[in-house]
C-alpha cells in the first residue's frame, strides 16, 4: 500500500502514518510523538477527529478508511492529505506561517457564512504567481542573484492591486497570504480590484540607491508580463516608497513606449501620484480608530497610544494622534522603543527632528528606551501594530495592558494571540479595515490616471473618509447582527461580495 500523508497546515508537519496511525489516535497526549508545542499539530487535531473513529480503526487499513470517511471534515480542520509519499499536498507551495493565519481566518469566515464548497476552493489559493531570480550588478562590480515575487490572488474583481516589499522574509508563503488580505480589504472597501502582493527578498539596509534603483528596474522589467494598468497594479509597501514606484512606472512605460502612469500607485505627485497617498495609511487608521473609541466610549483625545513601527504608516499615525491631542506614550522602530517618562506622552516632533537627523530612534535622548517588541506591552487605551506581521503573538497577548489594539501593519496578530485577548475583553480592529485607507487613496490616484485630472487634497481626505467610514458600518453591521469578533465580521463582509462576484462570473469556460 502507498504510504499515506497527513499534513498539518497548523504546524507544517507532515508524516507518513500506517502503523503509528493507531497509536496516533488512541493516545492523544503522548510526548513521543511530538514536543509540548505540538499541541497545534496533526497528532492533536487527529484524535479531536477520532472520536467517531472505533470501527474505521479497527479496519483492516484504518488510515485509508478513515481517510476517505472524513476527508471533508480534515480539510475543514486544515489537515491536507496526499495519497503518496512523494506527492504535493494540494496547496502547499503557499505554506508558510502567514498563509495558515490568512486561510484560518478564511475558513472561520466561510464557516460563518456556511459559504458553499465551491467558492472555498475558488477563493481559498491564490490564482495566479510569478516567481522570479534576476541578476544585479553591485556597485562593487559583482553580480548577486535576488528572488522576487508577485501573486495575484483572485481576478474576479477586476484588476489586482498590492503593494511590494523589500525585506529579508519576502517569500511566496509571505506574497499569498498578503494578497488575499488584499483581495478582502479591497473587497470590504467596495474597490474595483482583486488582491494582489509581491517583494524582493533582500536587505535593503545593505543596498546603495543605485543598486536599489538598478533591482527595482529588473524586477519591474520581470513582471512585465503580469501587470499594467488593467492587470495588476503595484503600490509602496515595507521599505519601498514614492522612490521606487517612480523607477517602475519608469521602466514599464520604457518598455510599451510610453508613459503609463496607472501602471502604480503611490508615485510622486509630478508623475501621476495624488496627493494624500503618502498619509493616506496612517491617516485611514485614525478615522477608522476615532469611530471605534466612539462606539467603545473612549475619549481618543486624551487617551494614551504605544505604537509599533515608525515608518510611512506609524509616523505618520503618531503625528496625527499627537495632533487631535491623544498621548503617544510609547514608540520604536527597528532599532529601538523609547517610552514616555512623563504622563504626558512623547514630543512627536522632537521624535522626527532627532530621526531626521540621526537616521533612528535609538540614543533618542528624553525618553527611556526598551526592546522594539516591548513598546506593545506599556499601559495604554490604545496599541497600534505598525511594522511587521506576527508582532503580536501567544508569547506577549496576556501581557498586553490596553483597551484595544487596532492592526496598521499587515497581519501583526496571531489567531493564539487573538483568542488571549478576545477572552481578556480587548478587541483587534483588523488590518483589513484599520489600514485600508493606503489601497482606497491608490484607487483615488489610479482613478485620477486614468481621467487624466486631479482631485484636491479637501476632495481625497473626504472621500477617504467617507469609504472608510462606510466600510465601517458594514463591519459594525455585521459585529452586531453576527455577534462576532471584528476580523470575523469583516471578512465574512468581504468574502460574502467576493463568493457573489464569482458566482455570477460562473466557472470558464
Ligand atoms: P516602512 O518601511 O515605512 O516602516 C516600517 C517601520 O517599522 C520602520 O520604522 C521600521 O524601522 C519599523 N520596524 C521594522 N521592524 C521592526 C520591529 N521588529 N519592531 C519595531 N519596528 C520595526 O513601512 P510602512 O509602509 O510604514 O508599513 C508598515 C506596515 O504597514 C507593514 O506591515 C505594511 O504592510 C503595512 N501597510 C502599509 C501600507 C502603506 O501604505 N505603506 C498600507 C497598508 C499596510
Amino acid at each position: 500500500m502507498a504510504a499515506q500523508i497527513l499534513r498539518c497546515l497548523s504546524c507544517a508537519n507532515a508524516k507518513p502514518v500506517l502503523a503509528q496511525y493507531r497509536l496516533l489516535v488512541r493516545d492523544k497526549r503522548a510526548s513521543q510523538h511530538g514536543p509540548a508545542s505540538s499541541a497545534r499539530c496533526c497528532f492533536w487535531t487527529i484524535p479531536a477527529l477520532s472520536l467517531n473513529l472505533a470501527n474505521p480503526i479497527r479496519n483492516a487499513n484504518p488510515v485509508r478508511a478513515i481517510l476517505r470517511r472524513y476527508r471533508p471534515r480534515m480539510s475543514a480542520h486544515g489537515l491536507h492529505v496526499a495519497e503518496d509519499e512523494g506527492a504535493v499536498a494540494p496547496g502547499s507551495e503557499w505554506d508558510s506561517e502567514l498563509y495558515r493565519m490568512a486561510t484560518k481566518q478564511f475558513d472561520v469566515a466561510a464557516e460563518l457564512l456556511g459559504l458553499d464548497q465551491e467558492f472555498r476552493v475558488r477563493l481559498r489559493d491564490p490564482r495566479r504567481a510569478l516567481v522570479v531570480n534576476f541578476p544585479v550588478r553591485m556597485d562593487s562590480g559583482r553580480t548577486a542573484s535576488f528572488t522576487g515575487y508577485r501573486v495575484q490572488h483572485t481576478l474576479t474583481m477586476g484588476p489586482t492591486k498590492g503593494g511590494f516589499r523589500y525585506a529579508p522574509d519576502v517569500s511566496l508563503g509571505e506574497c499569498a497570504a498578503l494578497s488575499m488580505w488584499m483581495t478582502w480589504k479591497c473587497a470590504l472597501l467596495g474597490l474595483p480590484y482583486g488582491g494582489a502582493k509581491g517583494g524582493v527578498r533582500c536587505t535593503p539596509a545593505d543596498l546603495s540607491d543605485a543598486e536599489r534603483e538598478r533591482l527595482t528596474r529588473r524586477y519591474a522589467a520581470e513582471l512585465i508580463p503580469i501587470v499594467g494598468p488593467d492587470q495588476d497594479i503595484p503600490a509602496p509597501d515595507l521599505a519601498t516608497g514614492e522612490r521606487e514606484m517612480a523607477w517602475f512606472m519608469d521602466t514599464y512605460s520604457q518598455q510599451v513606449g510610453y508613459s503609463v502612469p496607472g501602471v502604480v500607485t503611490g508615485k510622486p505627485l509630478v508623475l501621476g501620484g495624488t496627493t494624500g497617498r503618502r498619509e493616506a495609511t496612517g491617516l485611514g487608521v485614525v478615522y477608522v480608530l476615532e469611530a471605534v473609541c466612539e462606539r467603545m466610549r473612549i475619549l481618543l483625545r486624551d487617551a494614551r497610544v504605544a505604537i509599533q513601527g515608525y515608518g510611512n504608516v506609524g509616523g505618520v499615525a503618531a503625528r496625527e494622534l499627537h495632533a487631535i491631542g491623544a498621548r503617544v506614550v510609547a514608540i520604536s522602530d527597528a532599532s529601538s522603543g523609547v517610552v514616555a517618562s512623563g504622563d504626558g506622552g512623547l514630543d512627536v516632533a522632537a521624535l522626527d527632528l532627532w530621526v531626521a537627523e540621526h537616521g533612528s530612534l535609538a540614543g533618542y535622548p528624553d525618553a527611556e528606551h526598551v526592546a522594539p517588541a516591548d513598546v506593545l506591552e506599556v499601559p495604554c487605551e490604545v496599541v497600534i501594530p505598525a511594522a511587521v506581521s506576527r508582532a503580536i503573538t501567544a508569547d506577549n497577548a496576556e501581557r498586553l495592558d490596553c483597551r484595544l489594539v487596532i492592526e496598521a501593519a499587515n497581519g501583526p496578530t496571531t489567531a493564539e494571540a487573538e483568542a488571549i485577548l478576545l477572552k481578556r475583553g480587548i478587541p483587534v480592529i483588523p488590518d483589513v479595515l484599520a489600514n485600508a485607507g493606503g489601497v482606497t487613496v491608490s484607487y483615488f490616484e489610479w482613478v485620477q490616471d486614468q481621467q487624466r485630472y486631479s482631485w484636491d487634497e479637501l476632495e481625497i481626505h473626504e472621500r477617504l473618509r467617507r469609504q472608510l467610514r462606510a466600510a465601517y458600518g458594514r463591519v459594525t453591521d455585521a459585529v452586531d447582527r453576527l455577534q462576532v469578533d471584528w476580523r470575523s465580521a469583516a471578512l465574512s463582509v468581504a468574502i460574502e461580495r467576493v463568493a457573489e462576484a464569482a458566482r455570477l462570473r460562473g466557472i470558464y469556460p
